[in-house]
């Protein structure tokens, strides 16, 4: 047992502590359909821990030259390294339920990557990668008990052009990565919502998909190659279009969560800016009627998100009571689209057209408010916790012809839960990725409980399976990090731990 020393106290929710600040009439919406605010129960968003002793790992990284010029024991700082934002750890936090803390943060400049993952090995040091710190899945707890320490990634932000091909440091963000392809007058084509601080690395890594991911394709589909650096020796891809050579350190890093080695480069696809992007929006008659008629296009708009009818009357919310919303409410019912579910749409190309023959077209303006307002949309989610509810998303990947019966699956799973438990909770759901094949049904719940981590597992482990049982992946894009890998099948588990690094947990 370790002594605890000095307190510290940090902010675990997404984003910086004064951008979430602001009162909202979508939370207001949200906290009056699963039974308003619960009292005395309100949390700001920060825990407060007590700093362990300097275990033997520090003495170890202090004495044991790892080859890195700047390590930090700071405990902020070392407790922000080793957490990520899934609803699971902060339901746990939000209980003073502290996860194993990592032993030093390293902050490895990239010629020193490869000596430090060799000297690790050499003193039996165990460590986990840190990218933007945006897991949803537990990627970045490696759990109590272990002893660790954090890489970070962020030095690792070379970014140069190959042609037409980027090379970008795995440690590099989203939107910094974006800013030097704008200055050539390029995109990388690649927006998670987590786009402000996600790293190249971690997509990579995570096997992630941007919002516009029916033009550019999904994190495979742009990158061409990547270095990757083991504790066992480097393995480097040619930077070029397509390499035929066996395994390569792209097939190894794709969906590696951080055990097979540092993604320290990432060869991008570019592509030209779009010349102009069209903006609309629809209303499809029901959820059902949505699936059925995207299910029948041969090509989809760049963006297209289908929210079924609560997340609808949520967005219908936001505009608040204006003449615009009170027009568009007559003006659907008219055309019996009163229980209707709203498409936003946006498009470089004419494939939206498509839809107007099988859904209503309204004004363009709630396209362009989400994408206005796209990455700052997570910090609803903080208000809510900050009002004691427990919110949560899960995301699946589907065939068209099982997508509708999933989602009625979750649905009702979802009521069964609220009955047997005797809490209240909402559930809603957009469609926000596109294939010719199927699509990705992504899912938001609520829960007014106050046994937040015990409700959370169970409302989750039930999702999960529904999303099995009905033909769904675990997940689109998310990831499967610790909390979601207990649903991988052994033979795969083995596989991927033949591929490990034996110092990366
Ligand atoms: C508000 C919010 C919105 C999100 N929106 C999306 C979305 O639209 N699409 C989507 O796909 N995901 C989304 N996510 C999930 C998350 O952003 C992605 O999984 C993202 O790819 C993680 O990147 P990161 O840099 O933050 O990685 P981290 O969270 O730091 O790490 C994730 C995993 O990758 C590993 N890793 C990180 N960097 C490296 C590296 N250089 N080399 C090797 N391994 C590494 C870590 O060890 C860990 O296992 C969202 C998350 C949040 C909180």
């Amino acid at each position: 047992m370790m002594e605890t020393r000095r307190a510290s106290r940090v902010f675990v929710l997404y984003g910086e502590p004064v951008s979430y600040d602001t009162e909202s009439s979508s939370v207001s919406s949200l906290e009056r359909m699963v039974g308003g605010r619960i009292k005395g129960d309100a949390w700001d968003g920060y825990i407060d821990f007590s700093e362990p002793e300097d275990p033997d790992t520090v003495k170890m990284v202090n004495s044991g030259n790892t080859g890195v010029g700047e390590i930090s024991y700071d405990p902020g700082l070392r407790f922000s390294r080793s957490v990520g934002k899934s609803s699971m750890e902060i339901a746990m936090l939000s209980e003073n339920r502290i996860p194993g803390i990592a032993d030093a943060v390293l902050f490895p400049r990239e010629n020193e990557v490869a000596g430090m993952m060799h000297s690790l090995r050499n003193l039996g040091i165990k460590a986990s990668i840190y990218g933007g710190g945006t897991s949803v899945t537990g990627g970045l707890s490696p759990g109590s008990g272990q002893h660790f320490v954090s890489i970070d990634a962020s030095h690792l932000k070379s970014f140069s052009m190959h042609g037409r091909i980027a090379v970008v440091g795995g440690g590099m963000t989203g939107f910094d990565a974006e800013s030097e392809a704008e200055k050539l007058g390029l995109t990388l084509g690649f927006f998670p919502e987590s786009f402000m601080h996600s790293t190249v690395g971690g997509w990579v890594s995570s096997m992630a998909s941007g919002q516009e991911s029916n033009r550019y394709g999904d994190i495979e589909d742009i990158v061409l190659g990547v270095e990757l650096v083991r504790s066992d020796g480097t393995i480097t891809d040619p930077v070029t279009p397509r390499s035929s050579t066996g395994i390569t350190a792209r097939s190894i890093a794709l969906g590696s969560e951080g055990r097979n080695g540092i993604i320290s480069k990432v060869y991008m696809k570019t592509s030209s800016k779009p010349a102009r992007r069209k903006y609309a929006s629809f209303i499809f008659r029901s959820f059902r009627d949505a699936i059925d008629s995207l299910s029948r296009l041969e090509s989809f708009p760049d963006v297209l998100r289908v929210s079924d009818s609560l997340e609808t009357e949520l967005a219908l919310s936001e505009a608040g009571n204006g003449l615009l919303k009170r027009v568009l409410e007559r003006y659907l019912n008219l055309r019996g689209f009163s229980k209707g579910c709203i498409a936003v749409v946006i498009d470089s190309g004419d494939s939206y057209r498509q839809i107007d023959d099988r859904a209503a077209r309204i004004v363009s303006a709630p396209a362009k408010i989400w994408e206005r307002t796209r990455y700052e949309r997570p910090l609803i989610a903080n208000l809510l916790w900050k009002s004691g509810l427990v919110v949560d998303t899960l995301e699946t990947s589907v065939s068209w012809d099982k997508a509708y019966d999933l989602y009625e699956g979750v649905n009702s799973e979802f009521r069964d839960i609220l009955s047997s438990e005797g809490i209240r909770g909402i559930i809603m759901s957009h469609m926000s990725h596109q294939y010719r094949e199927g699509c990705c049904l992504y899912f938001t719940f609520m829960l007014n409980t106050a046994k937040r981590t015990e409700h959370l597992k169970l409302a989750r482990d039930r999702i999960v399976s529904s999303f099995l049982r009905n033909g769904g992946s675990i997940s689109h894009h998310h990831g499967i990090g610790t909390q979601l890998s207990g649903y991988v099948d052994s033979t795969h588990r083995n596989l991927m731990n033949i591929l490990a690094d034996p110092v990366l947990l």
